[in-house]
């Protein structure tokens, strides 16, 4: 439990730019410490939130750090050292009424 409230109080600050990987929808996350009234699964077995769209920036963006991911032994996400990360800028800026071709 205290670990959650860790995790509450930190979910304003972003996700670690080390951060590596995807979700794979196995659901762990949304029962620490017991079981969210929201988790779902669909036919595959695959869980799913019933408020997606609405999910607290604790849910949005677990693991938020290594030391926050509670757990590694089964999450799509893990951390790579932080001289592996690479930086990236932001995003070249279209116009999107110009095609592609011809905003560069
Ligand atoms: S533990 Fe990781 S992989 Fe599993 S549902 Fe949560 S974020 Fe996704």
């Amino acid at each position: 439990m205290k670990k959650k409230i860790k995790r509450l109080a930190t979910s304003l600050l972003p996700v670690a730019p080390n951060r590596v990987g995807d979700c794979n929808r196995c659901g762990e996350c949304c029962k620490l410490p017991y079981p969210c009234p929201f988790l779902r699964y669909d036919a595959e077995g695959l869980s799913m939130c019933a408020i997606y769209n609405f999910r607290p920036p604790s849910c949005r963006k677990y693991p938020r750090t290594a030391e926050e991911n509670l757990t590694p032994q089964v999450c799509g996400f893990s951390f790579v050292p932080t001289s592996q990360v690479v930086e990236v800028g932001p995003p070249e800026t279209l116009d999107p009424l110009v095609p592609s071709e011809q905003s560069a």
